[in-house]
């Protein structure tokens, strides 16, 4: 990624950035300390690419519908009603959440990355939330059925996921 930085010899006091193409465009104030100025590049830097592999990622959406119409077969009898499944770019440490209510579900974005069999278990996870809202007994006997659940719980707990969506959010 190319960075031109523009000093302003204003007295702005914010750091902003766009993107133009692959071109991002700095607004930075005369006299910031250099560490400090590489800093927050770093951190816009960081966004935009993120920015940029959630489009990647949901420019194909019809792969993961796929996927999760082939879960939905296989460990629910075809019986679930989902409206849509999306990578989400601001789930670092929650890797899934489900909206019950919309039938909506959204996953890390970190998941691309991970095995098959990982990402697997995250939707599966994430449907059982559509027939049980909540953590409870009954919840998890549906998510076992998925025979890599233990293993693929682990895996995620290993790259920093939440070991519990936590409870608080229905969302989840
Ligand atoms: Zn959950």
């Amino acid at each position: 990624m190319e960075i031109k930085i523009n000093f302003s010899p204003r007295r702005i006091k914010t750091i902003n950035a766009r993107m133009i193409g692959d071109i991002m465009y700095v607004n930075a104030p005369a006299g910031m300390p250099q560490e400090q100025l590489q800093k927050i590049i770093d951190r816009f830097k960081k966004r935009f690419e993120k920015r940029k592999l959630v489009q990647e990622l949901n420019k194909t959406p019809e792969i993961l519908k796929e996927e999760t119409n082939r879960l939905n077969n296989q460990y629910f009898s075809g019986r679930l009603e989902i409206s849509s499944i999306e990578y989400s770019p601001n789930q670092d440490r929650i890797f899934g959440s489900c909206n019950h209510r919309t039938k909506t579900i959204r996953i890390s974005y970190r998941l691309k990355k991970m095995p098959d069999w990982v990402r697997n278990y995250v939707i599966v996870h994430e449907l059982a939330h559509l027939v049980e809202p909540n953590h409870s007994e009954s919840f998890w006997n549906i998510v076992n059925r998925y025979p890599l659940s233990e293993r693929a719980r682990g895996y995620l707990i290993a790259k920093g996921f939440e070991s519990n969506e936590s409870e608080k959010d229905v969302e989840n």
